[in-house]
C-alpha cells in the first residue's frame, strides 16, 4: 500500500467531505481552504505529474475537466471558478497524486 493521503481518502481510510464521486474521480472539500469555496477534484488513479499522463489517464483528466462545470451549483461556484494544478516543488505541490484545485465562491485575487 502506498502512503498517499489521497489514495487513502479514495479508499475511505481517511474521512473527507465528499461532494461528488464516480468510477474515475472524487470531488472533496479542501481541508485548508484558500478561498470561500475550495474543492479538489482527484482522479482515482494514482499518478503525480502531468508528464505521467498516458492516453487513458489523459481521458480521465479530460472527463474531470468536463465534469467540473456540471457541478457548479453543487460546489457553490455558479459565478465563476478557477482551476489550479500544482506541479512540483516551486508550485508548492504537497500531495504527489494529481489533483485539480477548484476555487471560487467569491471574487478571487489575481497576482
Ligand atoms: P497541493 O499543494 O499538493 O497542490 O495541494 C494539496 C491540497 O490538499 C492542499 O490544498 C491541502 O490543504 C489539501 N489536503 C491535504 N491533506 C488533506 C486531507 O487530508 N483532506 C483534505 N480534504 N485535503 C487535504
Ligand atoms: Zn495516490
Amino acid at each position: 500500500m502506498n502512503n498517499c493521503i489521497f489514495c487513502k481518502i479514495i479508499a475511505g481510510q481517511i474521512p473527507s467531505a465528499k461532494l461528488y464521486e464516480d468510477d474515475e474521480m472524487i470531488v472533496i472539500k479542501d481541508i485548508e481552504p484558500k478561498a470561500k469555496v475550495h474543492c479538489l477534484c482527484i482522479p482515482k488513479e494514482h499518478f503525480a505529474l502531468l508528464e505521467g499522463m498516458d492516453e487513458s489517464r489523459a481521458l480521465i483528466v479530460k472527463r474531470a475537466l468536463q465534469k467540473i462545470p456540471t457541478l457548479k451549483t453543487t460546489l457553490g461556484v455558479e459565478d465563476g471558478f478557477r482551476l489550479v494544478v500544482n506541479q512540483g516543488e516551486n508550485a508548492g505541490q504537497t500531495v504527489h497524486h494529481l489533483h485539480i484545485h477548484i476555487l471560487g465562491g467569491e471574487p478571487l485575487p489575481w497576482e
